[in-house]
């Protein structure tokens, strides 16, 4: 399997667990979350136009995530497998990524989606944290730092998402529940989804992860 998409809402540790699987197997991981995060902070046209959807907590238009998709799958920077990490995040995002694979002769292999519960995510997203210098991130209470707000590794003052305060972790699960829920029942009747608990330690769901990919 090296063609994937994963899916969870905000907080599941999909982020953590794609980048993991991708250097374990080989294969590209793409954010998008991670991508728009670097256009709003060199201040591209790209970046301008996302800024404040994601401060807000809401989706970049459709439009300007799937040309950012588009160009990746046409210039051959997926073909030799990917994890596709934050897109597709609406019904229309998945449909166009089905044109895109029918026109460049690809396939999507699984949807693998991490299960969280609500409480679990408000309460992962509001406690974590990292650190703008070296980027490592911390975590309430499991992974904090030696001196409570500063890095082990380089001291720099740590800081959180502008998005990651709670009242914007709300606005972004529903934004999940009502626009990005419904791409699992369009993977269920591509009959791709596969489901992974993601409420157990992470080392767990990465064994998870690797039977599922190693099936
Ligand atoms: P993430 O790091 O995946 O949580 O993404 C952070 C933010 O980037 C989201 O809250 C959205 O504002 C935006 N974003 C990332 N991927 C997409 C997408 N596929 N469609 C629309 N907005 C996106």
């Amino acid at each position: 399997m090296k063609n994937m998409i994963f899916l969870g809402p905000p907080g599941s540790g999909k982020g953590t667990q794609a980048v993991k699987l991708a250097e374990k197997i080989g294969v590209i991981h793409l954010s998008t979350g991670d991508l728009l995060r670097t256009a709003v902070k060199e201040g591209t046209d790209l970046g301008k136009q996302a800024k404040e959807y994601m401060e807000k907590g809401e989706l970049v238009p459709d439009h300007l995530l799937i040309g950012l998709i588009e160009t990746k799958v046409t210039n051959g920077y997926l073909s030799n497998g990917f994890i596709l990490d934050g897109f597709p995040r609406t019904v229309p995002q998945a449909e166009s990524l089905k044109k895109m694979f029918v026109k460049n002769n690809m396939n999507m292999d699984s949807a693998i989606l991490l299960q969280v519960s609500d409480e679990e995510v408000v309460r992962r997203l509001s406690g974590r944290w990292f650190c703008p210098t070296c980027q490592r991130t911390y975590n309430h209470p499991s992974n904090m730092p030696k001196n409570e707000g500063v890095c082990d590794d380089d001291g720099a003052k740590l800081q959180r998402r502008p998005d990651d305060e709670e009242s914007v972790v709300r606005n972004r699960l529903e934004v999940y529940k009502k626009q990005t829920q419904p791409i699992e029942e369009f993977y269920r009747n591509e009959s791709i989804l596969i489901e992974v608990t993601g409420e157990q330690a992470p080392t767990a769901v990465f064994e998870d992860l690797l039977k599922v990919v190693n099936k």
